[in-house]
């Protein structure tokens, strides 16, 4: 708690520093050399259910697809597959293989799910005996006591969302970038199951060199900025092939485990709800696949070419 309080003090004067500084250089390089798909769930770890689906499959079919548009038209960069097959994989071993790749972005795909809408209604009433005890004597009562019908509803949520991780998790992404080039403390911990809502705490080391910390924190914040860059852009792109836009999102209540665990700008993208039965259809047909897997490959591509002729400040 007391470095994550450092942490923070240190990064609102590095936000501060930083505001004073105007002059700007031109630099062309390729940044973008690694990037890595996380098809969610897998295994017996199934994700969402759908009527006639499962999240881990729909996940599973468009990471394949953004894999294979990625080898064929962006052949200079590598791209990891945290899983190519029907295999459970845990939460923490996404982001070490992530991290051991020293990857540049990391990309994670799965499907939304609402909950069906509970409905009540009275549609009667009916006699009820109980029993009261008065002046020691028990005795026998009736009553009316309403009667009444429940039934459930689809919830008809619909399109698509893109997580990145909470700004108040700070601390947390910090844990990773500091901890990147140290595979053996994230295999030391604990196997978790496989919901991206799980995080896992990892120890820290209380005398990490403050220049290590402050270096740190500069490179969280542009993935901070980079996270949120690429989110917007596949939501937009999303948008584009008609998909109806739920916006790019933190979650604060409840973090990601696999945005931040992850040493490397990361999303997590929910494709569509499964819940909807017409979204379930979209999301299992090829077209549907196909559409959602090309909006996303034009992101990247839109991504890195920024980010290959940045600016940067001096
Ligand atoms: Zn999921």
């Amino acid at each position: 708690m007391r470095l994550f309080c450092f942490l923070m003090t240190c990064f609102v004067f590095f936000i501060k520093d930083k505001a004073y500084s105007n002059s700007y250089m031109f630099q062309k390089s390729d940044v973008i050399k690694t990037i890595i798909i996380d098809a969610g769930h897998g295994g017996h770890d199934s994700g969402a259910p759908g009527s006639k689906s499962l999240e881990k499959n729909i996940s599973l079919s468009i990471a394949l697809k953004l894999d294979s548009l990625l080898l064929k038209k962006m052949n200079d960069v590598q791209v990891i597959m945290t899983r190519s097959t029907d295999t459970f994989i845990d939460l923490h071993e996404r982001t070490n293989m992530a991290n051991r790749a020293n990857g540049d972005l990391f990309i994670s795909i799965h499907a939304n799910s609402a909950n069906p809408t509970i409905h009540k209604k009275m549609v009667g009433t009916k006699q009820q005996t109980y029993y009261r005890t008065e002046n020691g004597v028990k005795k026998l009562y009736t009553r009316d006591v309403p009667v009444y019908k429940y039934w459930y509803s689809k919830d008809t949520t619909q399109g698509s969302e893109v997580y990145i991780w909470s700004a108040e998790k700070m601390g947390d992404k910090i844990d990773a970038e500091l901890n990147n080039n140290d595979a053996s403390k994230y295999d030391a911990t604990p196997v978790v199951n496989g919901t991206e809502d799980t995080v896992p705490s990892i120890s820290h080391e209380e005398n990490i060199p403050i220049k290590r910390i402050l270096s740190s924190i500069t490179t969280i914040r542009s993935y901070a900025v980079q996270s949120r860059e690429l989110a917007d852009s596949i939501e937009e792109e999303l948008h584009r092939i008609g998909r109806v836009n739920r916006g790019t999102r933190q979650r604060n209540e409840k973090g990601i485990w696999v945005l931040q665990g992850s040493a490397m700008p990361s999303v997590l993208v929910e494709v569509g709800y499964i819940s909807n039965p017409e979204e379930e259809e979209y999301l299992n047909s090829n077209a549907g696949q196909v559409a959602i897997s090309l909006a996303i490959f034009k992101a990247i591509q839109e991504y890195k070419y920024h980010q290959d002729h940045k600016y940067i400040t001096q």
